[in-house]
């Protein structure tokens, strides 16, 4: 498979990019391709990677608004999660997958239920992903020895599909659901298979309380403590990481995920410590979080708010200019989830997308990165590319409406389902 992107914008110069089978292999020569694409007027941008999110909660969109943490979990969320089907996940995911691609998202970090489902949509749709299957044993022996049963089995039918873009991954939901015993399992596992560790971190000044009273140590000291954290842990949230925590991520390389609009939406109380975050040279990238928590999947909206909470919560507007939300938002989780991706270039992932700067809010292009992070929405995005493969062109993606119809379907029989 080949794609010529002709005449497009990149890094402000008219030129082509070349694709041979899943990488860039030329830019700036035009060269024969199965498939051409005429970039005339549109710019070149590496897809974004949304380093956090659960998938399938689009299935939950708008249900138990505006409510605390807690309260929206246990009255809310978790009910609703109990009633789950794997044909829900599917087609939770199939919608989401659609609203990453028409999103400009090409890669993301994913931890929910039913997992092998989620990896079918995600074959299907064409997508990047990591895949966890979350794991919440309530400190319940029996419990735990199901649920990482039931990880493993399916991390292995996720395995044997045998695609190269989506990669099974480990998903401790969190240190207050996920036992000691559960944790130190999971961290033999990742340095036996290699599998990176998703999970949430330091989200309220709750689990940090709780952490400190029943351990003596703060989130992050606890689980450095087990000899859990590494490089290959994604660790969600991180509002509350004090400056020994942030010390302890540096040092062992562990990487944070910002989720600033659904830390916002659940008040969980301070902003995550950017500045301190970024001067320990801690690997950064941006998440949406699920659906359910936000209310889109929109990585356009994510660097906006990103900047402005973290000018806010610090009364400071010199901090996370829009250039370094840009670049946590592709480059960053490329990064943390170690993927070649995050940058349109030689060799690297032919992961692209192609926006259409002829639009009032563009207008004019004094600065486009200034433009993308403060003004777009994902709506700007014309042309999706992953792996060497066309998703979306003038906006289409196959099968949409398919997608609305079934999620929508899905979502209304789990309200009725008792
Ligand atoms: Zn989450």
């Amino acid at each position: 498979m080949s794609i010529l992107i002709k005449d497009v914008e990149l890094d402000g110069d008219v030129t082509s990019v070349y694709i041979e089978g899943n990488r860039i292999a030329e830019i700036g020569k035009k060269r024969k391709a199965e498939t051409v694409i005429d970039g005339k007027g549109k710019i070149a941008l590496p897809g974004f990677v949304n380093l956090h999110t659960h998938s399938a909660m689009t299935l939950f969109r708008g249900l138990g608004d505006d409510l605390d943490l807690s309260t929206w979990l246990e009255t809310r969320i978790w009910p609703a999660e109990a009633k789950l089907t794997p044909t829900d996940v599917y087609w939770g995911t199939k919608l989401a997958c659609l609203e990453m691609i028409k999103t400009g998202t090409t890669t993301f970090n994913d931890m929910y239920f039913h997992m092998d489902q989620a990896a079918k949509a995600v074959k299907e749709m064409g997508l990047r992903a990591f895949l966890a299957e979350g794991i919440v044993d309530l400190n319940d022996p029996e419990r735990a020895v199901k649920q990482l049963r039931t990880a493993e089995d399916v991390n292995r039918r996720i395995a044997a599909m045998k695609v190269d873009r989506i990669t099974p991954a480990l998903g401790p939901h969190a240190i207050y659901t996920v036992s000691k015993d559960s944790l130190l399992r999971l961290r033999e596992i990742a340095d036996k298979d290699g599998s990176l560790i998703h999970m949430h971190l330091a989200e309220t000044k709750r689990e940090v309380d709780d952490c400190v009273t029943e351990t003596g140590m703060r989130p992050a000291s606890y689980l450095d403590s087990l000899g859990f954290l590494a490089k290959d842990v994604i660790a969600a949230h991180g509002c509350w990481l004090d400056s020994s925590e942030i010390e302890v991520l540096a040092h062992t390389g562990a990487k944070v995920a910002h989720c600033p609009i659904s830390n916002m939406k659940l008040a969980t109380g301070q902003a995550m410590p950017y500045a301190a975050l970024k001067e320990a040279a801690v690997v950064m990238g941006l998440g949406t979080d699920g659906a359910a928590s936000n209310n889109n999947l929109d990585m356009f909206e994510t660097m906006k708010v990103a900047c402005l909470v973290q000018k806010f919560a610090s009364n400071d507007p010199r901090v996370l200019p829009a250039l370094e939300a840009y670049q946590l938002a592709n480059l960053g989780g490329a990064r943390a989830l170690g993927i070649d991706a995050g940058i349109v270039g030689v060799e690297r992932l032919a992961d692209i997308i192609l926006v259409d700067p002829r639009r009032p809010e563009l207008t004019p292009r004094l600065d486009d990165v200034s433009n993308w992070v403060y003004a777009a929405h994902g709506n700007i995005v014309d042309t999706v590319i992953c792996d060497g493969v066309v998703l979306m062109r003038g906006r289409r993606v196959k099968g949409e409406a398919e997608i609305l119809e079934k999620a929508a379907d899905a979502a209304k029989a789990l309200a009725t389902r008792g």
